[in-house]
């Protein structure tokens, strides 16, 4: 057999033209012979390592003395392998059965969604409880110097805003312990009517929300609401993920082109969708339980539901629009926790 192709020097990038083949030793055994300008090179058939064939790129021979032999693959090279070193054709035979490419696709794509569903959000969640604190309360501030661009500051007196704070205040002292400190924001925004946690214990109430409620009892089921959020750690478990998700694709795919970003976007978005359900269902039954534990009754949370959702001429706050479930909530909200 007789190959020809180019030869590499060791450690260079230079290539000269060359030619491979076997031949008898004086010994009577098969040895390699490598033949480049008039040179030649040889070497004992045991200690060449060919790479494996994969479709039609081309073999590569690493030679003992550091030396690389780059020849196309033949028909003819492709039985003396196959003869001699099955193992290289491992890749090969998989690449030439399509069923074993699809099976392993299938098995790669069941991994992929496994860890998405199951490993994602249970190191998300790890990871947010494991965060130190003041990298917590770090986040939270940055998050709402930005929505100071976008908000106004409140109209509500201060009397109004301490006298909310004094009551959640209260609250607190018989719920279960937060894994922050709570400071209630208030910010306006005219025709939001919303409110939401922030990683690191900081709540912002918007005046409009304030206004729509008919007694304090339903603002503070809204409270309650956000107060799980928090105590679930649920803004910061959505963020660790969106950045796993973000350092994934780019470790996976190798790149962070435009295309991998918005891929990444998309995965983000898809997984804060499904888990914002799971999310509002836990932030509602924690509010339900916190009603019942400070009034013995919750059913000011699904009223404050049903005031959110009839409010003519207004967008439903986000985090309740987002959900198309709103009338299942307000039924949750009115049975026993
Ligand atoms: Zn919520």
């Amino acid at each position: 057999m007789q190959l020809s192709g180019h030869a590499f020097a060791p450690r260079s990038s230079q290539r000269c033209e060359a030619f491979f083949h076997l031949e008898q030793n004086e010994v009577g055994s098969q040895q390699w012979v490598l033949a480049l300008e008039g040179q030649r090179f040889c070497y004992p058939l045991q200690d060449v390592e060919f790479s494996a064939p994969v479709g039609n790129m081309p073999i590569r021979l690493q030679l003992p003395d550091g030396r690389m032999f780059i020849t196309q693959r033949t028909s003819e090279l492709d039985k003396w392998l196959k003869s001699q070193q099955r193992w290289t054709l491992k890749l090969d035979w998989l690449e030439r059965h399509w069923i074993a490419w699809l099976s392993s696709g299938i098995l790669c794509l069941v991994l992929l969604v496994s860890g998405y569903h199951y490993a994602l959000p249970w190191v998300g969640s790890k990871t947010a409880q494991a965060l130190p604190e003041r990298w917590s309360l770090l986040i939270g501030d940055q998050v709402l110097d930005t929505l100071d661009h976008i908000y106004q500051p409140s109209q509500l007196s201060m009397d109004q805003q301490n006298a909310i704070r004094s009551r959640v205040a209260g609250y607190l002292e018989k719920l279960p312990v937060m894994p922050f400190s709570i400071e209630i924001e208030f910010r306006s925004s005219p025709g939001e009517s919303n409110a939401f946690a922030l990683p690191g214990g900081k709540m912002v109430i918007l005046d409009d929300l304030v206004a729509m409620m008919e007694n304090p009892r339903q603002l503070d089921a809204i409270i309650m609401h956000e107060l799980g959020h928090i105590y679930h750690r649920h803004m910061l478990t959505r963020l660790v993920q969106s950045s796993i998700i973000s350092v994934a694709v780019a470790v996976m795919t190798g790149e962070a082109s435009g295309v991998i970003d918005n891929m990444a976007g998309v995965g983000v978005f898809l997984l804060a969708n499904q888990q914002s359900r799971r999310n509002e269902q836990q932030a509602d039954a924690f509010a339900r339980q916190a009603m019942m534990r400070l009034f013995d009754d919750h059913q000011a949370l699904a009223k404050a539901f049903e005031r959110l959702k009839q409010q003519p001429g207004l967008e439903l706050p986000q985090w309740l629009s987002t959900h198309p479930d709103i009338e299942q909530r307000i039924r949750d909200a009115q049975i026993s926790p």
